[in-house]
């Protein structure tokens, strides 16, 4: 099986053409920006908070597919989650897309597509762009995230 094609067919095509929970929200509880300057991917990700879990997340910004694509599909995952859920999901998602070997589980759904980038390592920044941007949301960070710092 091809992995990169079949990554692109079935997600880049899709999320990255139509990104879901795209564009900057009127009100928010969150928001922090993330940069991988290794491809130029830039985004900024909202979180909007009721009670202890994410009301909504969206994203705005500008990068290759496949960091959009991760963005749009991340989005779609936190709605729901409690900020311990979220950073779990976000252990559990960069564990798979960063060692090999690793199946997938059932807790990442359709984010077990983008294990395709493992096969290639210089577009893994561009699937953890928007999970280490949330990762450092959750821990309270306010200031630009860098996926090489
Ligand atoms: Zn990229």
């Amino acid at each position: 099986m091809d992995t990169l094609r079949e990554l692109y067919q079935e997600i880049i095509i899709d999320h990255g053409r139509r990104p879901r929970n795209f564009g900057a929200p009127k009100d928010y509880t969150h928001a922090l920006k993330g940069y991988n300057p290794l491809c130029g991917d830039q985004l900024t990700l909202f979180l909007t908070w009721q009670g202890n879990h994410i009301e909504q997340a969206q994203f705005e910004g500008q990068g290759c597919a496949i960091s959009m694509a991760s963005a749009s599909l991340m989005t779609e995952a936190l709605r729901g989650k409690t900020a311990i859920e979220a950073e779990k999901l976000f252990q559990t998602f960069h564990e798979f897309v960063t060692q090999s070997g690793l199946t997938a589980e059932d807790s990442l759904g359709k984010l077990a597509i983008l294990g395709g980038v493992r096969e290639y390592p210089t577009r893994i920044k561009c699937a953890t762009l928007a999970w280490h941007t949330l990762a450092s949301l959750l821990k309270g960070q306010q200031n630009e995230v860098s996926t090489e710092v």
